[in-house]
């Protein structure tokens, strides 16, 4: 079997469902450590991980991304634990649709602390350790919005947008130290966020699908997998779109 990543350290923000949680198998599979950061974590007697193989790479730690305190700690615990940390998947994200003139400060202020403020805050904590090793991935989950833009998405698509201005500035940052920052911007991926689109938002995303279907979690972790690996040794700062053609 291909691993690659033996006795490296991976955190995954959002890690214990949907998009994360696929990364965070991927991960471990490909034989890490990984860390899940999220809100809520999985209660001790609840299967999160079912195959025995990776059960004990595995790690959730409680964390608020959108608190400094609440980050660092974390940080300090994978480094307790482990004493390195060579992947960073800012992937924590929430949505809060409305239309600009509904908007509410709420909604801003949320998405933009969770999105862009929490990978920030994320990729802080652990830069300095990154740099210190002369080696570190990163990958900012953003989103095809990030790009085109979507109506009743003026917070969200804007934190994914400025995620793409952090990827490339922090690729020019930390490149001489070989750490390399890239953003995968998915397009409609089944996931506990996409369940509440009604099925007609559904059918309409899959109907302009050049592949003709929404990407399923795994879809986004084998990108995620491409950016953590050897193969990809030579690329930062970049946007890979995984949306089945969908913003073409
Ligand atoms: P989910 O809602 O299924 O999962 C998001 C995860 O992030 C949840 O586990 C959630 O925790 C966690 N989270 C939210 N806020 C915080 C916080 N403050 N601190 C720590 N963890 C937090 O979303 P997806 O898996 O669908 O999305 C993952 C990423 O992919 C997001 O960044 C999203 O924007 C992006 N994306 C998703 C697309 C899709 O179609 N699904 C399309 C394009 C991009 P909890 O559940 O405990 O609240």
């Amino acid at each position: 079997m291909v691993k690659g990543l033996e006795n490296k350290t991976a955190i995954v923000t959002g890690g214990c469902r949907g998009i994360g949680k696929a990364i965070v198998e991927r991960l471990a599979h490909d034989g890490a450590k990984v860390f899940a950061f999220d809100y809520v974590i999985p209660k001790p007697d609840e299967v999160f991980i079912e195959e025995i193989d990776i059960k004990g790479l595995v790690k959730c730690i409680q964390v608020d991304v959108t608190q400094d305190n609440s980050v660092n700690n974390a940080v300090q615990e994978v480094m307790n634990d482990t004493g390195r940390i060579d992947i960073l998947i800012n992937n924590a994200g929430i949505t809060r649709d409305n239309l600009l003139m509904r908007m509410s400060e709420t909604e801003w202020d949320s998405v933009l602390n969770t999105n862009l403020k929490g990978a920030f805050l994320c990729t802080k904590a652990v830069s300095r350790i990154m740099m210190n090793q002369r080696s570190g991935r990163i990958i900012n989950m953003g989103s095809i919005v990030g790009s085109i833009g979507n109506a009743g998405q003026v917070n969200y698509s804007s934190s994914k947008a400025g995620l793409i201005g952090m990827t490339k500035s922090l690729a020019k940052e930390l490149g001489s130290r070989n750490i390399l920052v890239n953003l995968i911007a998915p397009g409609y991926v089944i996931t506990p966020m996409t369940e509440k689109l009604t099925d007609e938002q559904k059918q309409l995303y899959i109907n302009n699908i050049p592949l003709k279907r929404g990407a399923l979690p795994k879809d986004i972790a084998n990108a995620v997998a491409f950016f953590t690996s050897d193969d990809s040794a030579y690329i930062t700062g970049q946007v890979m779109h995984v949306d089945g053609g969908l913003a073409i």
